[in-house]
């Protein structure tokens, strides 16, 4: 077996075998298959694809490339949940907090940021001593002990996925559907859990911009799943808006203990609940509309909050600054946003909030630059809202003011102002579960 003739293969639209594609991530993991046959490789993945049987195999080759999590040690039916990413997606550190007061085990390892997109592990590092990094009985006694740990990675996971993640960031092959299903599902195999619900984004502030393609995407990573005996449901949402008011990595900590605090915006809640009961379901606690009630009056009694506070106590994080950033941070310079028009407020395109956001230092710029904790934006006003031209839209923040004038460019590109009748699109558009 070669590389030149597996190379050969996909670009005459050829599938691969097991021992093809196993062939290609032994020797590329080793070091031994050059970068430049991997692209090429890449490449012909991106342009000619790769049937399910592929999919499915070239998963599990990834998932064995590193170390699996072992979760046997924790009762119960573990679930793990997962978001193909967006702009202000502040989800897991409110839903994992409200499945964990009801009675789900929470054992989640969440990534960092990709381009404009936030990571789960970066907000959670802007809360001053927060631990992401545990080891692994570290952070399997925290979950037997609390019901909840959310860490970065403890253990080795699906190495092949970061080496060819880094080919596939820059030879603009990212957005290949196989490429994207065997990525994300390999991830989630290793990570030990016996279901997952998908948080599938689509529409411009997401990876699948195009509806059809997301649909697809959720069809290949229900099919690993269920190929695999892992029960899997996927959340189509739309990313048409960005999710809720805040995005940052503070602001957006300080966003979910306001939703836990029962104050949330309505999509976040909306989301939140919805996808925390459908873990609680899967985990066999209950119906979904029993889990749902649970999840809502979760937020309501304040069990939810008591318990993402345990959490960061639990993991050596300070929660003081969430009331008090000013203990911890030099306070960041503000400037507001007006309506340059007067409508009810959508976008063109959301991924420009993120650019934004970026522009104020809340994205790395190159893979090893510091990241503002306390830089973003928060809406004044939200998707569907109608606002007057002059009202207040957003207010920014940044440690400097270099990046205002290009952020509010961004935001005004972004935003469009719809007179007359207006009809939001719906934030939860489809499940599909098989
Ligand atoms: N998220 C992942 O983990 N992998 C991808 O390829 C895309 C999004
Ligand atoms: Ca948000």
């Amino acid at each position: 077996m070669n590389m030149f003739s597996i190379i050969e293969k996909k670009t005459k639209k050829e599938a691969l075998s097991f021992e093809e594609m196993q062939y290609f991530i032994t020797g590329f993991c080793k070091g031994e298959i050059p970068d430049y046959q991997a692209s090429a490789l890449i490449m012909a993945i991106y342009l000619n694809g790769m049937d399910e049987r592929e999919i499915t195999d070239l998963t599990l080759i990834m998932r064995d490339s590193g170390e699996t999590m072992d979760l046997s040690s924790i009762p119960g039916i573990k679930v793990d949940k997962h978001s193909t990413g967006g702009i202000g997606d502040t989800t897991t550190m409110i839903l994992t907090p409200i499945v964990a007061a009801c009675g789900g085990k929470v054992a989640k390892m969440s990534g960092r940021g990709l381009g404009v997109a936030t990571g789960t592990v970066d907000k959670l590092e802007s809360i001053p001593g927060y631990r992401t990094a545990l080891s692994a009985e570290e952070f399997l006694e925290n979950v037997r002990d609390i019901g909840i740990s959310l860490v970065g990675q403890t253990i080795n996971i699906a190495p092949a996925d970061k080496k060819i993640y880094a080919i596939r960031d820059v030879t603009a092959t990212v957005k290949s559907l196989p490429l994207i299903a065997t990525s994300v599902m390999s991830k989630k195999l290793a990570s030990g859990a016996d279901k997952f619900v998908l948080d599938v984004k689509f529409g411009t502030g997401a990876l699948c911009e195009d509806y059809a393609e997301a649909e697809k995407l959720s069809h290949y990573m229900c099919k690993i799943g269920n190929m695999t005996g892992h029960e899997t449901v996927c959340y189509m949402t739309n990313m048409n808006r960005p999710l809720g008011k805040a995005v940052g990595h503070l602001l957006e900590v300080q966003e979910a203990v306001e939703t836990l605090k029962g104050n949330g915006h309505a999509d976040v809640n909306e989301l939140c609940t919805t996808l925390a009961a459908e873990m609680l379901s899967l985990a066999g606690i209950g119906t979904f509309e029993a889990c749902r009630l649970k999840a809502e009056q979760a937020l309501k009694d304040g069990s939810a909050l008591a318990k993402f506070k345990q959490l960061v106590a639990r993991q050596g994080g300070n929660f003081d600054v969430i009331e008090n950033p000013s203990l911890f941070y030099p306070a960041p310079k503000e400037h507001i946003v007006y309506a340059k028009d007067s409508g009810y407020i959508s976008f063109h395109r959301a991924e420009d909030i993120g650019i934004a956001t970026a522009q104020l230092g809340a994205a790395r710029v190159n893979k090893d630059s510091k990241i503002d904790f306390t830089a973003g934006l928060v809406f004044t006003k939200c998707y569907g809202d109608y606002i007057r031209k002059g009202e207040e839209l957003c207010r920014l923040y940044s440690s400097s003011d270099a990046g205002f004038k290009d952020a509010e460019f961004y935001v005004d590109r972004a935003v469009n102002y719809i007179p007359g009748d207006f009809t939001p699109e719906p934030l939860i558009s489809q499940i599909i579960r098989a």
